[in-house]
C-alpha cells in the first residue's frame, strides 16, 4: 500500500537535510525527490526565495511537479533543481524506482576523477558497501550539468539497472524502491568512496578481502538497512536540530 503523500513528503526533506548533516552535499546544490505511487509526478526538492541550502530543507520546498517539472502545484516562488532531468527521466525509464537522489559528495568527487577503483577492501564493517563494490559502480565519464533530458538519458544508460553511478567530476545519482533504501545506500556508497581515498592516501595498496569471507557475510536485509538504519539517522537528525535551533 502506496503510503501517504504528506508523509512521503516529509521523507523527501528529512532525506535531503540527513544527506547534508552527514556531509554527503554542501551548501544548496544536491536534491531528493520521490514517486508519488499511481501518478506521474514526484515530491522534488526545489528552492524558495527564502533558500539557505540543503541542510535546512523544509518541508514546503519539496513540490509536487509532474516528470517534466511542470503542474499546478509547484507554486510560483519555487524554482525546480537545473538537474530535474535525473530524476524524471529516471522514474520515466524505471517504474521500479520510487526515489531518486542526486549529490555531489567530496570523496566520491576525488575518487572518480582520480580514477580509484571501488573493491571489497572491507567485510562486516559495512557489508551493503562492500557488496556495491563487488557489484560494481558504473561511472558515467562526462560532467556536464544534467539540465535536459537528453542530457540525463546516456547517464541512465549507463547506469542501467543499478542503483549507483558515479558521475565523474560531477557527483553520484542513487535510486531505491524508497526515501529510506535510497537514503541509507546513499550514505553506505560514502562510506566506501571515504574509505578507498583514505586508503589510497596512506600509498598502501588494501587487498580484497578473501572470497571465503565474502561468502560467509550474511545479506543484512531490508530491516537492518531501510528501517533501523534510517531510524537511526532520523533521531540524529532530530537531536541536531534541536541543537543548532532549525526549526521546520
Ligand atoms: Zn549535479
Amino acid at each position: 500500500m502506496a503510503e501517504p503523500t504528506e508523509i512521503l513528503r516529509e521523507k523527501v526533506a528529512v532525506s535531503c537535510r540527513i544527506l547534508a548533516m552527514e556531509g554527503l552535499v554542501d551548501d544548496i546544490l544536491g536534491h531528493v525527490s520521490a514517486r508519488i505511487a499511481h501518478t506521474d509526478e514526484m515530491w522534488i526538492r526545489c528552492r524558495s526565495p527564502e533558500e539557505e541550502g540543503v541542510r535546512y530543507t523544509t518541508v514546503d520546498a519539496i513540490r509536487r511537479v509532474d516528470f517534466d517539472g511542470k503542474g499546478p502545484h509547484r507554486g510560483e516562488q519555487y524554482q525546480v533543481p537545473n538537474e530535474l532531468p535525473i530524476h524524471g527521466e529516471i522514474y520515466k525509464k524505471r517504474p521500479a524506482v520510487g526515489c531518486v537522489i542526486h549529490a555531489h559528495p567530496k570523496e566520491a568527487l576525488i575518487c572518480g576523477i582520480t580514477e580509484l577503483e571501488f573493491r571489497p577492501i572491507f567485510g562486516a564493517f559495512n557489508i551493503p558497501a562492500m557488496r556495491m563494490a563487488i557489484e560494481g559502480i558504473p561511472v558515467f565519464p562526462r560532467s556536464y550539468l544534467v539540465n535536459r533530458p537528453e542530457l540525463a538519458a546516456p547517464v541512465i544508460e549507463i547506469m542501467s539497472e543499478k542503483s549507483i553511478c558515479l558521475m565523474k567530476g560531477h557527483g553520484i545519482t542513487v535510486t531505491g524502491k524508497t526515501v529510506e533504501e535510497a537514503t541509507v545506500r546513499a550514505l553506505n556508497f560514502n562510506t566506501l568512496a571515504r574509505a578507498t581515498l583514505r586508503v589510497a592516501q596512506t600509498g598502501r595498496i588494501a587487498p580484497d578481502i578473501s572470497p571465503e569471507d565474502i561468502e560467509k557475510l550474511p545479506d543484512l536485509g531490508s530491516t537492518f538497512n531501510d528501517t533501523w538504519v534510517w531510524r537511526y539517522y532520523v533521531r540524529k537528525l532530530k537531536e541536531e536540530d534541536l541543537r543548532i535551533g532549525f526549526e521546520k
